[in-house]
C-alpha cells in the first residue's frame, strides 16, 4: 500500500495474529518494522522483495506477541530497537509472559533508544511523532507520520486494549486515548495491533469505551 508518501506493508504474525507493519520511505527505501511479533523470515523476505532496508524496529509495547522476532530482525539487519522505558521490564519477561498463554517466546535484545511523549525519530525522509498512552501496558506508544497512526493495543476498531494484565490501568488508557489521540484530525488512519484499520473520527464517534457515546 502506498499513500501520502508512506509505504505500508501489513503482515499478520504469530498465534495471536498481531498486525506487524513494514513502513518505508519511498525515496530512500529505509524502513521500520512495527511490532515484529513472530515470523521474522516472512518479514525479512518481504523487505527483500520490496527492496527495503530495515533500519529500525519499534515495539508499540512489549507484550510477548509484539516482540518475538526482534532478535532475528536485529541480528539480520543491524536495525536499532526503539521502545518506551516503562515497558522495559516486560521486554525482559517475554518468556514468562508467553508461558502464561501456553506459548514460547524468543528473548529480545535491549533497546538502543527509549522513546517518550513528544519525541520524534526519522525513517529515511519520514518523521514519526511519538504519543505515550499507558494503560494497556505502562509503556504503550503510538507512532504518527503523514496521517497514519500506529497504535499497538491502545485502540482497536470499536474497542480498546485489555487493562487486566500486569501494569494495566483502564482510566489511564481512556484518558490517554481521549487526551492525546482524539486531538488528531478525524481522517487520521489508525493501524491497530490486532484487527482492521479504522480512523480517529470513526472511533471518536462510535467507540463504546472512549468515544463520544461512552
Ligand atoms: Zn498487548
Ligand atoms: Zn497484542
Amino acid at each position: 500500500m502506498m499513500s501520502d508518501g508512506l509505504v505500508i506493508h501489513h503482515l499478520s504474525v504469530g498465534p495471536l495474529q498481531v498486525n506487524c507493519f513494514l513502513v518505508a520511505c519511498p525515496k530512500t527505501h529505509d524502513a521500520m518494522v512495527v511490532d515484529p511479533g513472530e515470523d521474522g523470515d516472512r518479514i525479512l523476505k518481504l523487505a527483500n522483495q520490496e527492496g527495503l532496508k530495515i533500519v529500525k524496529v519499534v515495539n508499540t509495547h512489549c507484550h510477548f506477541d509484539h516482540i518475538g522476532a526482534n532478535r532475528q530482525l536485529i541480528e539480520a539487519t543491524g536495525a536499532e530497537l526503539l521502545l518506551h522505558a516503562a515497558d522495559q521490564p516486560l521486554l525482559a519477561q517475554a518468556r514468562s509472559q508467553a508461558a502464561t498463554f501456553g506459548l514460547s517466546a524468543e528473548p529480545s535484545p535491549e533497546p538502543d533508544r527509549l522513546l517518550d511523549q513528544g519525541d520524534t525519530f526519522d525513517v529515511g525522509e519520514l518523521t514519526f511523532k511519538v504519543f505515550h498512552v499507558p494503560g494497556h501496558s505502562p509503556g504503550g506508544i503510538c507512532l504518527l507520520s503523514e496521517g497514519h497512526l500506529f497504535v499497538g493495543d491502545v485502540l482497536f476498531a470499536g474497542s480498546i486494549g485489555r487493562t487486566d494484565l500486569p501494569g494495566g490501568d483502564f482510566d489511564a488508557l481512556v484518558s490517554g486515548v481521549r487526551g492525546r489521540l482524539f486531538s488528531l484530525p478525524d481522517e487520521t488512519i489508525v493501524h491497530p495491533g490486532h484487527g482492521p484499520d479504522t480512523t480517529i473520527g470513526q472511533e471518536r464517534r462510535m467507540n463504546p469505551f472512549v468515544g463520544d457515546r461512552a
